[in-house]
């Protein structure tokens, strides 16, 4: 039998860290699908179809990947595509009180899927979006070491466009 995962997040945008998980999730499974939230309560700085492209475009190299938009509830998401887990990245204790919560949370509506965490290097333990994009606003071109080079590009770009509408 085929064995899918679901790996759900916001993706805003999709670092190496991210990369790193997916990468690990992809050799336990048999198909990864990218599930990138649409619907979070979140304010993003990349609009769905931007945050969607980027993914697509960073994950080409992998065959049993693939990202798709998720609005509704992501366990149930993960149940209808047939998928045996969910999987979370988790870098510090920091992650887990959170994911412990959302976890249980999850196996409560469906105790058939299990919430599977992995760690990603522990050059990515300090690494999120959020800290990306706030390197990104100040135009720092550390960026490179931690996003695929589109990811950087799209960053900068975004960034002049804030710069020039706010000028
Ligand atoms: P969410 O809003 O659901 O937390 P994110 O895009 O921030 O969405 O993260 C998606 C998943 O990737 C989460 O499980 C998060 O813990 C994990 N993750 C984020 N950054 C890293 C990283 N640097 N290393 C490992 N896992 C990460």
């Amino acid at each position: 039998m085929e064995r899918t995962a679901v790996y759900p997040g916001t993706f805003d945008p999709i670092t190496n860290g991210h990369l790193d998980i997916i990468e690990r999730a992809a050799q336990i499974f048999d198909w990864v699908i990218v599930a990138l939230a649409v619907n979070s309560a979140k304010k993003t700085l990349f609009t769905e179809q931007e945050r969607f492209a980027l993914a697509t475009q960073s994950l080409a190299q992998f065959a049993n990947v693939r990202v798709t938009l998720c609005s509704g509830l992501i366990v149930e998401f993960a149940r209808q595509q047939g998928a045996v887990a969910i999987v979370r990245g988790l870098r510090a204790v920091s992650d887990f009180e959170y994911e412990l919560q959302m976890a249980l949370m999850n196996k409560k509506m469906i105790p058939e899927i299990n919430t599977m965490f992995l760690m990603p290097h522990e050059r990515y333990t300090y690494l999120n979006s959020s800290i990306i994009r706030e390197l990104a606003r100040y135009g720092s071109p550390t960026i490179r070491d931690f996003v695929p080079a589109i990811v950087a590009d799209a960053l900068m770009k975004k960034e002049e466009f804030r710069a020039r509408n706010a000028g």
